[in-house]
């Protein structure tokens, strides 16, 4: 079946004791035991849960894979995957990347011995140079977060695969409707189902998607040895997220090619960057991998701090916060919210100037989201 519809139905079979459509919210710690050991497929909630069970399903089904696991947020799910590995382990990062993943790595990881070095996300060579003999693991994010960066799945996935290594795959900025790393390569896809998997800014998730047996069994030990699990309540969410992820998807794609647009010829605005830009020089990868360009972009603004200030004091619709992927529009300033731990020069050198703004489009409707954009620009 289609996306759409494994969206709706995937793990979600009416409810076989009662008939509800609906997978209900299962919130019990615990299961009765017929006898010792003899259980219905639960036994703690912890270590399975009905709820969270056909979450992991509808996760799988999401990413054209074979296991799902569900946890209590995209950073749980982030640990999960480097806890695969020990001491002297070595770990390569593209640098463009969430700030958490990369304060996991550097100020909890790096504690336990796990060596990690970072590879230039626009050239490939700096992913096969960073390979050493220790490496096991090669963690990229595609669309990269601020600059939509767009990263060669497939070749990246060959540079791992020559050294045995994994290639794990953050597909939060995409989400699975638009983009698919298994088939490209990856062995791992990690998910922050808090952004656009559940859609409607209410919850923290996470998620790890795979298809070899012998990695999920892994993983599946580690999510119920150290138990950072979603509760059945924030499963739901996630799960009625799911089912209209298709629409939204279509929706925040067809705004923000509008406003990318609209911005990218905007006087007082200086660059746009955004995957479906054809001007742009990600345009053409983007094509290859993805299926659309998603609902993220960000751009920057001529005068600096002091007209970014301006527009966001004037700008109607769009909240000023942090997170993604909702249906509502947030906008973002890098340098000074996700990117202000980071010293200033190795900031502008990543290109994360003082004018750059980020935008998670949302799917109001999009002449009033451009109106808004208009109204406050005139007063930058
Ligand atoms: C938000 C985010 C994360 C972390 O997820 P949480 O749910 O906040 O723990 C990881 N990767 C990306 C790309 C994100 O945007």
């Amino acid at each position: 079946m289609r996306f759409e519809t494994r969206a709706i139905h995937d793990g979600q079979n009416p409810d076989q004791a009662t008939g509800a459509v609906v997978v209900p919210v299962y919130q019990s710690s615990t299961y009765q035991q017929q006898a010792v050991g003899q259980h219905k497929g639960y036994e703690y909630s912890r270590t399975g849960n009905p709820t969270r069970q056909a979450l992991e399903v509808a996760l799988a089904s999401l990413e054209e894979a074979k296991f799902g696991l569900a946890f209590a947020s995209g950073v749980a799910a982030t640990t999960a995957v480097f806890s695969l590995f020990k001491k002297g382990d070595h770990i390569i990062a593209g640098d463009d990347m969430y700030g958490g993943t990369y304060r996991l790595l550097e100020q909890v990881f790096k504690k336990w011995g796990l060596g990690v070095s970072y590879a230039d996300v626009d050239k490939l060579q700096s992913f096969e140079k960073a390979v050493t003999n220790k490496t096991k693991l090669i963690w990229i994010e595609t669309p990269t977060n601020p600059l939509l960066k767009i990263i060669n799945i497939e070749k990246v996935a060959k540079i791992a695969h020559k050294k045995n290594a994994l290639l794990v795959v953050d597909n939060t900025f995409a989400s699975p409707y638009f983009q698919k790393p298994l088939p490209l390569g990856a062995d791992i896809v990690v998910h922050s189902t808090t952004k656009y998997i559940a859609g409607h800014s209410d919850i923290i998730g996470g998620a790890i998607v795979v298809n070899d047996e012998k990695l999920y069994n892994d993983l599946k030990f580690y999510q119920n040895s150290a138990g950072a699990v979603p509760g059945p309540w924030d499963c739901w969410l996630a799960l009625r997220g799911i089912k209209t992820l298709a629409v939204r998807m279509r929706a925040h794609e067809e705004n923000a090619i509008y406003l990318a647009g609209y911005l990218s010829k905007h006087a007082k605005v200086s660059n746009v960057y955004y995957p479906g830009l054809k001007s742009g020089k990600n345009y053409a990868l983007a094509r290859e991998q993805m299926k659309g360009f998603s609902g993220m972009f960000s751009f920057e603004l001529k005068g600096g701090r002091a007209a970014v200030r301006r527009l966001f004091a004037n700008l109607k619709i769009f909240s000023l916060a942090e997170s993604l992927g909702g249906v509502e529009s947030l906008i973002s300033y890098p340098a000074g919210m996700t990117h202000a731990s980071m010293p200033e020069e190795e900031r502008l050198k990543r290109g994360i100037t003082d004018s750059l703004v980020r935008v998670s489009v949302g799917i109001e409707n999009r002449i009033d989201l451009k109106q808004a954009l208009a109204a406050a620009l005139a007063l930058v």
